[in-house]
């Protein structure tokens, strides 16, 4: 009998192990090409934002642009034929942070749109939701594919009013995913302008300082005083003003310098880290809409005062327990938005609402007071520094105790503008113009509401202005090549960018 020697065995062992996990390596290359094309037949295609009509939520074509004073990076919609040697854009942009005009160089680069995933069964299995990001073929063109957010379902009557989607003559409040899409920038303390004449947005009265990224108040005024750092909100010209429909993606206005958007907005949203000093420290948010005043308490642990929400001086919601812990940073977010008040802390509702009606997330919802047509004018038409004579107001107080407030961001919600048609008439679902949705029809709207070409507008090659059921492609779901990844200027293979990988709501 020959034995053979233990290497030999230890080597022949190798090769078949080799020569398996090739097999296996092989194996699983196949599974997953026929995995690949069974995904792409069925489940998931991939898509090009081609324009801005979704921005900010997925850019199209566009070049990046970093202000030259606070820093602030921001992107602008190139023009849709695209060429190279800059975006069109008649004016320049300004920054949307500090308002500084920007150059956009001759030859500035122009990056790809988004491509996203895009789900194309899933709406076999359950209906679209309002909010959804959908994929459908254009019915005025079938062979393009748009891609727009579902506003309108079979049997409802939209109607745009404010800027808001009203259902049937009742508000249609945004999910919470939708929302975090749809909060548009109005200012940043994380970047500071430094041009002369330049005015902070946040005024410092009452002893808060400015220090880097926020702002401190080491000592609370005395007895029961508030010490305030109030929000003002400046145009072009530095002169106060209403927060508008701003959209820094669509650059400069053709008509006036000054131009930054027509509409008012007074859906705001605050985020902001807070550190209370001690046990007594009270965080006050208030905020303001035409004549409803909102007032949110925020207490320390260890303190004697609820956490609650006013609204118009009457409590609506009330937190089981003081929600600031003593020398940690907590995020808080307070937002006033599609007639609800909402509180998080850390990204949880901390408030239980009492006297009001709640939304399905647990927010207080209301009933905006009425406003005659000619006080509304009287709010949309102000340069004073009268801060009451301002459609939106915001303010931070504290009392009690020291307080810390860092990364103060302002945001405004969407404004979806009620748009003319090309003959003139109200474009559909505008105020007063109420639009019934039929069975298997949805009504679509885009995020860059002033440059989106969607249900509002459609009347030419179409008999009604909507997305009919069988022209559904799928729900977009996911970033998996942000735009920005081309920044390399690497022709191919393309690489993404990770750090912009995204679900899209
Ligand atoms: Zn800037």
């Amino acid at each position: 009998m020959v034995t053979k020697p233990k290497e030999d065995l230890q080597k022949a062992h190798r090769r078949r192990k080799n020569r398996e996990s090739l097999l296996e390596t092989l194996e699983s290359i196949i599974v997953a090409f026929v995995l690949a094309f069974i995904f792409r037949a069925f489940v998931v295609e991939a898509f090009v934002i081609p324009t801005g009509s979704m921005g900010p939520t997925l850019y199209g074509r566009h070049a990046e642009l970093e202000c030259t004073d606070c820093g602030f990076q921001f992107s602008i919609g190139a023009d849709e034929s695209g060429r190279r040697g800059g975006p069109a854009l008649s004016t320049p942009p300004v920054c949307p942070n500090c308002l500084r005009p920007q150059r956009v160089p001759p030859r500035v680069p122009l990056y790809s749109g988004d491509r996203i995933l895009v789900l194309k069964f899933l709406y076999d299995f359950q209906e679209p939701r309002r909010w959804d990001v959908i994929v459908f073929r254009n019915p005025n063109d079938p062979a393009q594919n748009y891609i727009k957010r579902l506003v309108g379902l079979p049997g409802e009557t939209v109607e745009l009013v404010g800027g808001n989607v009203t259902i049937n003559g009742v508000i249609a409040r945004k999910t919470d995913a939708a929302q975090e899409s749809l909060w548009m920038l109005v200012h940043d303390t994380r970047r500071r302008a430094t041009r002369r004449g330049w005015k902070p947005r946040w005024q410092t009265l009452d002893g808060w300082e400015q220090h880097e990224l926020g702002y401190v108040l080491a000592k609370a005024p005395p007895r029961d005083r508030t010490a305030w750092l109030a929000y003002a909100h400046r145009d072009l010209h530095d002169r106060p003003s209403n927060i508008v429909d701003y959209y820094a993606y669509n650059g400069g206005n053709r008509r006036e310098e000054t131009w930054l958007g027509d509409y008012v907005c007074t859906d705001v949203g605050l985020k902001t880290e807070v550190t209370a000093g001690g046990a007594e420290s009270v965080c006050i948010i208030e905020m303001r809409a035409y004549k409803d005043r909102f007032r949110f308490e925020l207490t320390a642990e260890g303190g004697k005062e609820p956490t609650q929400i006013l609204l118009n001086d009457k409590v609506v919601a009330k937190a089981a327990r003081p929600v600031l812990p003593v020398g940690r940073p907590v995020e808080v977010r307070v937002a006033n938005v599609d007639h609800k008040l909402m509180l998080l802390v850390d990204g949880d509702r901390v408030a239980n609402v009492t006297s009001a009606d709640m939304t399905p997330e647990g927010d207080a919802a209301y009933e905006p007071k009425k406003l005659s047509g000619a006080e509304r004018r009287r709010f949309h038409e102000t340069h004073t520094d009268d801060p009451r004579a301002m459609a939106a107001e915001v303010r931070l107080g504290a009392r009690g105790g020291p307080l810390s407030l860092e990364y103060l961001r302002l945001d405004r919600d969407v404004y979806y503008i009620n748009e003319r048609l090309r003959n003139g008439e109200p474009g559909h679902a505008t105020e007063g113009n109420p639009f019934k949705v039929n069975g298997d029809e949805f009504f679509v709207c885009g995020d860059n509401s002033p440059k989106s070409f969607d249900s509002r507008l459609w009347l030419e090659k179409v008999d009604r202005p909507v997305v009919p059921r069988r022209n559904l492609v799928g729900k977009a779901f996911f970033v998996y090549w942000p735009a920005a990844g081309s920044r390399w200027h690497i022709p191919l293979p393309l690489l993404p960018d990770p750090t912009g990988w995204r679900l899209v709501h």
